[in-house]
């Protein structure tokens, strides 16, 4: 399922800025934790995030790896979480949005 409306992409901290950074080679290296560090003040980073839980991107989103996205839907799908309770646990949203989706 692809998510409509992107215009949430325009307000993203990444704007402008060279997207090899989102898209490093090695997990963990210095670029990743570089992008990861921009996501953190992002102001669309829940946004980012759900988009790419959705869409099953690559990359950093939403301040997050694609193993990391995995590792997460995993655990929602062990836990019976909804993404927004698992959110809360481990990216505790900016601002206040409506997540309700489900993956899978
Ligand atoms: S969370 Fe990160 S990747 Fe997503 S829009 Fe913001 S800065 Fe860009």
């Amino acid at each position: 399922m692809k998510i409509r409306g992107e215009i949430w992409k325009q307000y993203g901290r990444c704007r402008g800025k060279n997207q090899s950074i989102f898209f490093p080679e090695h997990k963990g290296n210095s670029t990743e934790r570089l992008a990861k560090k921009i996501c953190e003040e992002c102001p669309v980073r829940v946004l980012c995030y759900r988009y790419a839980m959705l869409n099953e991107e690559q990359g950093i989103w939403g301040g997050t790896n694609d193993q990391e996205r995995a590792m997460h839907k995993a655990m929602i799908e062990m836990t019976g979480f909804t993404v927004p309770q698992y959110l809360q646990q481990v990216v505790p949203p900016p601002v206040e949005v409506e997540l309700n989706f489900s993956v899978g």
